[in-house]
């Protein structure tokens, strides 16, 4: 298999074939970002896909039902492109049932309905959204590339073509100061959007980053560990979701909760208060290390 390093992927797709489709991001700008910082983009061939897709059917490794399609935001590629990759994928695996990847809100605005809803039917029905903050000015800030009312008109239309989708939000994304706000305006936004998955990581500032640098300037302060936890208790204390899988094992988290809403809300809740009984006062008040992020 052709794996140009570094490869992510999302930790819930563990299980999934990885096959990779692209290699850096096309954005490659986010300020808090250093995942293909140096990488530059491009597409990977057709050719050397299938000939990945050879190598797992001579292994007879044919039983994969869902394939994760590697690339920073592999969802940029165009509609066309994306549907025969997957339509290669079906012919060597004939039990796959869901094609995921990486996208931004960019990648969706620039398909059409009509496109959206044909990779559905090639059996590209699940996406891996880096959303962060429902902030407007954070996402400036950061350079997302996208406002939130964007986010919000792509969301839905995501949800109209019938394509799944798990919605990331960074805890601590607006700072020190502002993570009661943070955490109210990501209650306002999803409890609109009704995401079928949100995955919580938490902020953690790397060095090469231009986010490190503003924090060295004194122009973003970082949440301590207990802003972070007060922030996602809050967070699930206000989401009124119908029908959502709650994703908080990242290992960013200090303490890690997953469940479905609503119904696993009180006892997510309960846990987190329970934990926090053994994390010493002072840890609380101390910045969080950088943990291993999903890399592969
Ligand atoms: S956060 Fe996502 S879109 Fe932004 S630079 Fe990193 S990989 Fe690219």
């Amino acid at each position: 298999m052709q794996y140009t390093p570094p490869v992510f992927r999302p930790p819930f797709e563990e299980s999934s074939l990885l096959l990779q489709a692209a290699i850096g991001c096309s954005h490659n700008k986010c300020s808090f970002c250093s995942m293909y910082r140096g990488v530059k983009f491009q597409a990977e061939s057709l050719s050397q896909i299938e000939a990945d897709l050879q190598e797992v059917r001579a292994k007879n490794h044919i039983w994969y039902k869902r394939i994760f399609l590697l690339g920073g935001d592999a969802f940029v590629l165009s509609a066309e492109r994306l549907k025969a990759i997957a339509l290669k994928c079906s012919e060597y695996l004939p039990r796959l049932e869901n094609i995921s990847m990486y996208a931004s809100i960019m990648n969706i605005k620039n398909k059409s309905d009509h496109e959206l809803r044909e990779l559905v039917s090639v059996k590209i029905n699940d996406l891996n959204i880096g959303f962060e903050t429902a902030l407007d000015d954070m996402l400036e800030y950061f350079n997302k590339g996208f406002t939130l009312d964007e986010a919000r008109t792509q969301l839905l239309r995501l949800k109209e073509a019938g394509i799944n989708f798990s919605l990331n939000i960074i805890i601590g994304a607006a700072g020190s100061k502002r993570y009661i706000e943070n955490a109210r305006a990501n209650i306002n936004f999803l409890n609109e959007i009704q995401p079928p998955f949100i995955f919580a990581g938490t902020m953690h500032i790397e060095k090469n980053t231009t986010l490190y640098d503003d924090v060295l300037a004194g122009n973003f302060t970082e949440c301590t560990v207990g802003e972070n936890i007060s922030e996602e208790i809050e967070l699930l204390r206000g989401l009124e979701m119908q029908n959502t899988y709650f994703y908080g094992r990242h290992v960013s988290n200090t303490i890690p909760v997953w469940g479905n809403l609503p119904e696993d809300k009180e006892k997510m809740l309960a846990y987190i208060d329970e934990e926090l009984k053994f994390i010493p006062e002072e840890y609380l008040h101390t910045i969080p290390l950088k943990g291993s992020e999903g890399a592969h």
